[in-house]
């Protein structure tokens, strides 16, 4: 959805990559944005009729019963602490115990880095922690829009935007924006972690990060600490949001790699070893894409072990 002409040239981009990447997509003009969704004002859009909503609570509990109906285990609340591979098998160490393996595939999400050191992988990445807020509407709004609504992406910073999504449970939500987070699996506004904020205080990238992207850094603080800021960014593409209609809703905290030189990884990372695989950089939308990087990693897994 577009409000200006930067947005529209940037439009016309995501059309393209859309059209090449296979995805069914109808374009509609300002007439037609406003007959569909009568409470977003934009110049036009992208209809694409595959988005969707899904439960992924339901989705990860089906997988979860998929390895277990297969033989699999699966242990919850247990932290690995060490690995250390050897000629014939990896040794994990957790809070719990240990356990060995003949092979590792490691998804750890914000700890991406520190498993893949542990594997002796090059420590040319490192996970950067950034919070996404979110907001709720009151449920009178449940209604404000008929599809879910994104604004057109920067392509330089995908993951900047609030959207506005129709849940799962019937509420709508806006959000989310991109906020550092001094800890990395920090999901309260203060959070805080000393040794997490040391690492990337520290890191050279986060400042080469920072310094390229000064602006929209320095625009996302001020709109997270302020309800108005925020809202202003919806009001752009949603003019009849008020602050009264923003309720606290539970933020994420998206694990971004970023080189030692400062690239701000937006594709998927894996490295390996001669027995592990590390899926070291996931970004959205790896929770959609899920089985085709599964399938991706199950390849790789099997090239290994042959
Ligand atoms: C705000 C926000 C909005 C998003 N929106 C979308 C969206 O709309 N669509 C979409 O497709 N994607 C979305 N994503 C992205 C999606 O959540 C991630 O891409 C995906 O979760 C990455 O999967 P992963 O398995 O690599 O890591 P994770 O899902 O983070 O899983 C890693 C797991 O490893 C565990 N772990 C880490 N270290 C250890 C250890 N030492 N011992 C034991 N366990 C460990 C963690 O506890 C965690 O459970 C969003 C993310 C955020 C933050």
């Amino acid at each position: 959805m577009a409000t200006n002409r930067v947005e529209l040239d940037r439009l016309r981009g995501l059309e393209e990559r859309t059209t090449a990447n296979g995805i069914q997509f109808e374009r509609i003009d300002q007439a037609e944005l406003r007959r569909r969704e009568p409470r977003i004002v934009g110049l036009g859009g992208l209809h694409v009729r595959s988005t969707a909503i899904v439960s992924y609570t339901s989705v990860v509990r089906a997988m979860a019963a998929e390895v277990t109906t297969n033989g699999g285990e699966i242990r919850l609340g247990e932290r690995v602490v060490s690995v250390r591979e050897e000629v014939d098998q990896v040794n994990l160490e957790t809070d719990r115990g240990g356990m060995r393996a003949r092979r590792l595939i490691a998804c750890a999400g914000l700890f991406a880095d520190r498993v893949a050191k542990w594997c002796g992988i090059e420590d040319d990445f490192k996970i950067v922690p950034f919070r996404g807020e979110y907001y709720r509407l009151g449920s009178e709004k449940n209604k404000i829009v008929n599809h879910l609504i994104y604004p057109v992406p920067d392509p330089a910073l995908p993951f900047l935007g609030v959207h506005l999504t129709r849940m799962i449970d019937g509420c709508v939500t806006v959000g989310p924006n991109a906020v550092l987070s001094l800890k990395r699996e920090g999901y309260s506004r203060f959070a805080f972690s000393a040794a997490d904020s040391l690492e990337t205080l520290t890191y050279p990238g986060f400042w080469c990060v920072m310094r390229q992207n000064l602006r929209s850094g320095s625009d996302e603080l001020p709109n997270s600490l302020f309800k108005t800021r925020y809202l202003a960014q919806c009001r752009k593409y949603c003019p009849e949001l008020r602050a009264s209609d923003l309720h606290d809703y539970p933020p994420g905290v998206r694990a971004q790699a970023v080189m030692r030189d400062g690239t701000m990884v937006h594709d998927f990372l894996i490295r390996k070893t001669r027995r592990t695989i590390h899926v070291c950089n996931a970004p959205s939308p790896a929770a959609t894409s899920a089985m085709p990087i599964g399938r991706e990693v199950a390849r790789q897994a099997v090239a290994l072990a042959a």
